[in-house]
């Protein structure tokens, strides 16, 4: 386990403990102890019970409950703890910004145990009578509330692929000879997924009911099923509904036209009854020929929302879009000398390990010292020195100096012109103070991006999905500034950020603006997220030729130095 998951886990264990109402100096070890934690680069995973006595700050008890988690992968403290919690309350748990404190509070004084109770409760007016509990922390949690019954049920894109790949395996198993495919907005690849939808063609419905019936891993939902389509839901933590459509082998391709396209872009193509009907008696061999037969050129999936694609398709003007193996270079990564979990060595080591030629670091920035361990100017200095000598030593690989710079709430950069000057390129990102309405967060990102050393906008509105709202920002306004002064917007492609939002990548091309698909590693494994940037991008219409990072070394290399030569001009 990685130091950050161990972290979580006794943090995670400090807050049940204080759901609970246990004793104060106990909880105190935990958080001290995690303080400490969080500054130690000794890898916990790999240090036996006396090693981890040790460390700085760390009890024998905490010791003792960190051996545990490496040898069995769980803490039977924090297990223990969540069994004897009500699951409504587990789930008040899960909600960012609410506290076990709080929670407490609301508990054991009006016996609030679930969402629903504690919206009750707030209607009643019961909670603003409460010690600590103003009208604006009532109004929070409210928000809170209204966003956690949004996104119940709902999955992060990567986590619905992984578990509608994982089907589709099982079920070619036993019927190898069936097509299956994913279909609906899993395969149009929505940042966020409520429904797991496949097709299945084979002529025997009879074989389809007994393989799905055979799966461990779903539950059918016989009320809302009829003969040719399976409802039900995953066996997970946070069920996801799964849809399966039959179909005959020769209907297939049909039918899964028809279970992939937005409504938009399926009213648009064919009307959707008209097609059904046609389609009784025309059966097509695959979804190019239905593309043909339409007069149109063929859409991959993830464009098809009805949105800009089919006036470019009907005129053959369909961009080729980017693809995983176009990509170059990683720019937007983190190591050691900030919150990072590999050192520069590492990163370049599994950059190269996986075919790239450059590698753009950009740890954190001054202002996000004390959260994220961002660099002062010295730290700055030597990790320059030692990307020098590893440059050397790898050429013609080439590690770029970038800083992932905060944005003030003014919207200056933290560092001044000479140390900014120093880096190859800038990501300037917001980190800190997102509480701010609409005009104001704009206002501030805009002075960011007409900051000549700002190379790149990073993760445009911070928001973690189905987590955490992003600030509110005006995209057009930001996008047009991005063109005015030639800053180029990443695609934060973290699974649990996507942003900028696919829905304005077309916008931003439209524009002239450059894109740069970044993973925002914060270890070496973070670096294979791009592929879900990737299919951000594509949603968008973005091609190889607008891509930073799918540029070669040379030509990003000679790109940065123009730029910089235009400030010095
Ligand atoms: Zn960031
Ligand atoms: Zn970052």
């Amino acid at each position: 386990m990685k130091n950050k998951d161990i972290i979580k886990l006794l943090n995670t264990t400090a807050s049940y403990m204080e759901l609970h109402g246990e004793n104060d100096f106990k909880i105190k070890s935990y958080s001290n102890a995690i303080y400490n934690l969080e500054r130690t680069d000794k890898k916990l995973a790999e240090l036996d019970l006396p090693a981890l006595e040790k460390i700085e700050g760390i009890g024998k008890s905490i010791a003792a409950a960190i051996d545990e988690i490496n040898s069995r992968g769980t803490y039977s403290k924090l297990t223990d703890l969540i069994e004897k919690t009500p699951q409504g309350l587990r789930q008040l748990m899960e909600l960012r910004g609410l506290g076990a404190k709080k929670i407490r509070t609301l508990w054991t004084e009006l016996n609030v145990e679930s969402i629903e109770s504690l919206e009750k409760a707030i209607g009643e007016g019961t909670v603003t009578k409460l010690k600590g509990f103003g009208a604006k922390t009532v109004d929070n949690i409210s928000e809170l509330l209204t966003f956690a019954k949004e996104t119940q049920g709902w999955v992060h894109y990567a986590t619905a692929e992984a578990l509608a790949n994982d089907l589709v395996k099982q079920i070619k198993i036993t019927l190898s000879e069936a097509n299956v495919e994913i279909a609906g907005k899993l395969r149009r690849k929505w940042e966020v997924i409520d429904q797991l939808e496949f097709v299945i063609g084979h002529n025997r419905f009879d074989k389809i009911d007994e393989v799905l019936k055979s799966l461990k891993s779903i539950q059918k939902i016989p009320s809302r099923s009829g003969p040719f389509t399976w409802r039900g839901i995953t066996k997970t933590e946070n069920p996801v509904e799964v849809v399966v459509h039959y179909s005959t082998v020769e209907n297939f391709y049909n039918t899964l036209f028809l279970k992939t396209g937005a409504p938009l872009h399926l009213s648009q193509t064919v009307k959707e009854s008209s097609f059904k009907e046609a389609a009784e008696k025309q059966f097509y061999e695959s979804e190019e020929a239905i593309y043909t037969s339409l007069g149109a050129a063929y859409c991959p999936p993830e464009i098809r929302e009805g949105t800009w694609e089919l006036e470019q398709s009907v005129i053959g003007k369909l961009p080729e879009l980017i693809d995983y193996k176009d990509l170059k270079g990683v720019l937007h990564n983190h190591s050691t000398y900030s919150d990072g979990e590999n050192t520069l060595e590492e990163m370049v080591a599994q950059c190269r390990e996986m075919g790239y030629t450059y590698l753009g670091i950009s740890d954190h920035s001054k202002a996000a010292h004390f959260y994220a361990n961002g660099m002062y100017e010295d730290t700055v200095k030597a990790q320059h020195e030692e990307i020098n000598v590893l440059n050397k030593k790898h050429a013609p690989f080439k590690i770029f100096k970038g800083i992932e710079a905060d944005i003030l709430p003014d919207g200056n950069l933290d560092y001044d012109a000479k140390t900014l000057a120093t880096f190859d390129f800038v990501v300037a990102s917001v980190h800190s103070a997102l509480a701010m309405d609409e005009e104001k967060a704009t206002e501030r990102l805009l002075t960011a991006i007409s900051n000549p050393y700002t190379t790149i906008l990073g993760h445009m509105t911070g928001r973690l999905l189905l987590m955490r709202k992003g600030y509110p920002v005006n995209h057009k306004v930001i996008i047009d500034a991005c063109a005015e002064h030639g800053v180029i917007i990443e695609i934060n492609a973290h699974p649990k950020r996507l942003d900028i939002d696919w829905r304005w990548v077309h916008y931003a091309l439209e524009k002239g603006v450059l894109i740069s698909v970044n993973p925002d590693a914060h270890a070496t494994d973070g670096f294979k997220d791009m592929y879900y940037g990737v299919c951000v991008g594509r949603k968008g219409g973005l091609t190889k030729e607008k891509t930073l990072n799918a540029w070669s070394l040379e030509k990003v290399d000679a790109y940065f130095k123009e730029r910089k030569e235009k400030i010095k001009a």
